[in-house]
């Protein structure tokens, strides 16, 4: 017999040893990564060994091999796309994840997961003000949160014109129109190629100068057509963090029948604040919602969360049974009545660990935090000469335009960008808005100060001091 707790201790004892040192490490470490992918091929490629290798020695190189293709995106100063870092207790009950390995599709796989999950959902209805009665799922994040709310609408207003997409599928079936506004994030769109929809039974809403939806053509959009009909809003959008009326797309789909489903893969956590929840105006009356507990709640990855206002649509669109399987009384949870997956992860430990850790106050801070950060980068860069700040910051989202003394100010924002990614203090991604090149900035982390906000600032302007689209030319 293998002396199991034996290898196990040294090989869990490296990577204590380093995430310990990591995570010392991280508020100084540089943000983006040293190694390309030809350094990381040359450092972990190779055939496939013969035979086995000592497993505490394959942790060790790995460690030293992978670090320097790691970026710190866990960093208080990480400001790329939205990526939310990891707490303590979160970090902690992941690990615990793995080790206990539950299957968690079924309540007998792991009841303990099953019921973790049950009291972690219950938390979130409440906290975010969403219909008591709602379920919900635990997914991979904001694209299955998007699909699944989106199965369950399918599910729903095509069993109200009569048709049982579950057993008779699309074909021959009546034509589901889907109504979104212009600046959806791209997840809708896969998800409807997902669910059989396509991409072209998408009428688009244009939205305003913050990427809002506008309600005068969404009722028009409306008024089109009188078959089942899904309204997908959207609670943060992913450029300007900027929110869909939702109280009065509510009241005005409502009228036509329509489902509506709210993509708050950023934003949902808002409606946790007094201070924010009038963003969220409304929210209560839609029929689905998405987020994602990996951005602003800073659980690892993968956590995002559907809630659905019509438990048995929900249940409709994703129940499975075969006869192998031990499936639970009403009292309990079986996962895979709510998920797309069969097996799976038992995501719902790291979810309960951090809201139990950080409380209703705790998460409200993190989220009131992050929005005033993005509100000083917004003061101190647009204070400077020839930077303009292009959103108006209601959330945590911040996107800067760089002017070039020659009107090339795309060219010139794109290698600022790229510079303060080399120089390394702190990481942020650019994105296109109406046009124009832009710096985009968003923030997102449990940890991020004031201090990191004036740290970074002072990168970039030291970047951009020295940088001029003349001198500075390539760009990616
Ligand atoms: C991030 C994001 C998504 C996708 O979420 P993933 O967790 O990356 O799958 C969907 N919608 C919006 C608005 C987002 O910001």
């Amino acid at each position: 017999m293998p002396d199991n707790v034996g290898m196990v201790q040294e090989e869990l004892g490296e990577v204590l040893r380093y995430a310990s040192q990591f995570l010392a490490e991280l508020p100084e470490r540089r943000v983006r990564w040293t190694d390309g992918a030809e350094e990381l091929r040359a450092a972990m490629g190779g055939p496939l060994p013969q035979g086995p290798q000592p497993s505490a020695e394959v942790i060790r190189k790995l460690i030293k091999a992978a670090d320097a293709g790691i970026v710190g995106t866990t960093s208080p100063r990480y400001f790329g796309f939205v990526i939310g870092g990891n707490t303590p207790s979160s970090l902690a009950a992941d690990w615990l994840t793995s080790l206990w390995d539950q299957n968690a599709g079924l309540f007998v796989g792991g009841p303990a997961a099953s019921v973790v999950e049950e009291i972690a959902g219950k938390w979130l209805v409440d906290m975010l003000g969403l219909p008591s009665h709602s379920s919900f799922g635990l997914v991979t994040g904001g694209q299955m949160a998007n699909f699944t709310g989106l199965a369950a609408a399918r599910h729903h207003v095509l069993a109200q014109a009569g048709w049982d997409v579950q057993t008779r599928g699309l074909q021959g079936a009546p034509v589901v129109r889907v109504i979104a506004g212009a600046e959806r994030h791209s997840t809708i769109d896969r998800s409807l190629r997902f669910l059989g929809l396509g991409t072209e039974t998408l009428r688009l809403v244009e939205a305003d100068d913050q990427g809002r939806m506008r309600v005068d053509p969404l009722a028009a959009a409306l008024e089109e057509y009188d078959g089942p009909t899904i309204v997908c809003a959207q609670a943060g959008n992913v450029n300007t963090g900027s929110f869909d009326p939702l109280r009065q797309i509510c009241e005005i789909s409502r009228r036509q029948n329509a489902w509506i489903h709210v993509d708050g893969a950023i934003g949902l956590w808002v409606a946790a604040s007094e201070e924010l929840r009038h963003l969220t105006d409304g929210l209560e009356l839609a029929d689905s919602w998405a987020t994602d507990a990996h951005k602003w709640l800073n659980v690892p990855y993968d956590s995002g969360i559907v809630f659905c206002a019509h438990p048995e649509s929900h249940q409709a669109a994703m129940g499975v049974r075969a006869a192998y399987l031990i499936h639970s009384d009403t009292n309990e949870r079986d996962q895979m009545d709510w998920n797309p997956e069969f097996s799976r992860r038992a995501r719902g430990f790291a979810l309960y660990a951090a809201m139990q850790a950080l409380g209703h106050s705790g998460i409200v801070e993190i989220v009131e935090r992050c929005c005033a950060c993005a509100r000083r980068f917004e003061e101190c860069l647009s204070a400077a000469p020839q930077v303009e700040v292009l959103n108006n910051v209601v959330l945590n989202q911040v996107l800067v335009r760089f002017l070039a003394p020659n009107g090339d100010h795309d060219a010139r924002t794109r290698a600022i960008v790229k510079g303060v990614q080399d120089e390394g203090t702190c990481w942020l991604s650019g994105s296109e808005w109406h046009g124009m090149g832009v710096m985009r900035i968003s923030v997102s982390n449990w940890q991020t100060t004031a201090d990191d906000v004036d740290r970074s600032v002072e990168a970039i302007l030291r970047v951009a001091g020295s940088s001029s689209p003349a001198a500075n030319p390539e760009s990616d």
